[in-house]
């Protein structure tokens, strides 16, 4: 007999997680989310949502719909005080798909392989009545979440308020850098603004994140009331830091893709052990609702689908008998190494860079080895880690090499 799934949430987490279910017939999915695929087309933007490498190998891996017209992004720029240092290549491209888009074709497609959608948003007291209907329920409730009370891991949740502000933008007018990648602008004490090449359902368009530390130059998007405000200021950005951006831009065409496609959002950080007993039973938690980072590495729905693979194989390998503590105990103990380095290379990010990593991106305008390993940071977060916590690993002249 099929085992019922319950999955809260709709997000990167919960598509991916119904993906890799559907790929053995032994389960039978329900997904409870707040919003219709056609609300979610039409909504505002969540994201910059750049998937790397092994999250494009897995959607390959689970027959997941396909994104032709997604510019491949093959490089990462680094720039420092609007000084341009260098554009390592990825070794495997990465593209961002606007989640509006993404998850929209997503629902249709699993809605057309039998999965069955209830639009409601779940509460606890829902959620204690699920536990009792589904053989489990998993909670991928993304930022808004938990529904369930998953224990806070204190070690791996240090900060007690958001570091950042995120101020992001979908625009028309901006000419794209070559090679095509993603540029990250940094500027020391102020904050950091990331420029992605992205898909959306009305064609290309050029995101601008704006990371925003409170309080300092680039923290101007308060007053923001609707999409105009939000250009305004963008330009202005531009104008006063980020020059070589500025020169890309065609005012008379630089807009807003919709009326939606900007977001304003801070985030702070936390990680809940993923798994906990409702009444009895086993709820566990995947993904942002679980592990929450700031998006300054881009690694939140990578890591979400990281997640979401390694419950997938702990529920396999107990499929036959009864999910139970040691299930979910060697799920977490699968994902939280992984999650500890994302965690720490992206709390690392936020602060005031370390001597030996500003020498290494300095490096990176001279010797082609290193900036390479540095755009690959991001597509392997635990080589990042490393550089940033192993000093004597990185004056080892294998950059590049891993
Ligand atoms: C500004 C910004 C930029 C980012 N850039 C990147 C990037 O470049 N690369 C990257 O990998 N990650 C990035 N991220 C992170 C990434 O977007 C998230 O990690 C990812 O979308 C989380 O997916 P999720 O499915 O866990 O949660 P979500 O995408 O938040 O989905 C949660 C789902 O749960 C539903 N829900 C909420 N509450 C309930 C409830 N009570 N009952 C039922 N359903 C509920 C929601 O409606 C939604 O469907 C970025 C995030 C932000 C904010």
């Amino acid at each position: 007999m099929k085992k019922r799934i319950a999955i809260l949430g709709c997000g990167t987490t919960g598509i991916h997680l119904t993906y890799e279910l559907l790929s053995e017939r032994r389960y039978d999915v329900t997904i409870f989310t707040p919003q219709s695929s056609e609300e979610v087309r039409s909504g505002r933007i969540r994201s910059t949502q750049v998937h790397f490498s092994s999250t494009i190998a897995r959607e390959h891996r689970y027959h997941m719909p396909e994104w032709p017209n997604a510019q491949e992004l093959h490089a990462v720029h680094v720039s420092v005080g609007g000084h341009t240092l260098f554009a390592g290549p990825l070794d495997k491209p990465a593209y961002s798909v606007d989640q509006r888009l993404y998850f929209s074709k997503c629902m249709h497609h699993l809605e057309r392989q039998g999965v069955r959608f209830v639009y409601d948003k779940v509460s606890f007291d829902d959620l204690s009545r699920l536990v009792e209907q589904f053989d489990l329920v998993v909670d991928c409730t993304g930022r808004a979440g938990p529904v369930a009370p998953f224990p806070l891991d204190s070690s791996l949740s240090p900060l007690s308020s958001p570091l950042r502000k995120c101020n992001v933008g979908y625009f028309l007018g901006v000419k794209t850098a070559e090679p095509i990648g993603i540029i990250a602008h940094i500027i020391p004490g102020e904050g950091e603004l990331f420029e992605i090449p992205a898909l959306t359902e009305r064609g290309p368009v050029t995101i601008l994140f704006v990371e925003a530390i409170p309080g300092r130059k680039l923290d101007v998007f308060d007053k923001t009331q609707n999409a105009h405000d939000f250009c305004s200021i963008i330009l202005n950005l531009t104008e006063s830091f980020f020059p070589e951006i500025r020169e890309r831009i065609n005012v008379s065409q630089f807009r807003l893709c919709d009326e939606l496609a900007y977001l304003r959002v801070a985030i702070r950080p936390k990680v809940h052990t993923p798994y906990c007993t409702v009444n009895g039973k086993w709820v566990v938690g995947c993904g942002d609702s679980v592990v929450l980072n700031d998006p300054i590495t881009g690694q939140g729905d990578n890591t979400c689908s990281y997640m979401t693979e390694a419950l997938f194989f702990a529920l396999m390998e107990d499929i036959d008998s009864t999910w139970d503590e040691s299930t979910f105990q060697r799920y977490w103990d699968t994902t939280k190494p992984y999650v500890r380095h994302v965690v720490g290379w992206s709390h690392a990010m936020m602060q005031p860079l370390p001597k030996p990593i500003l020498d290494m991106i300095m490096k990176g305008s001279e010797n082609p080895a290193v900036a390479r390993r540095i755009a690959n940071w991001f597509r392997i977060p635990s080589s990042a880690y490393n550089d940033f916590f192993h000093e004597n690993d990185m004056h080892q002249n294998t950059w590049g090499e891993k």
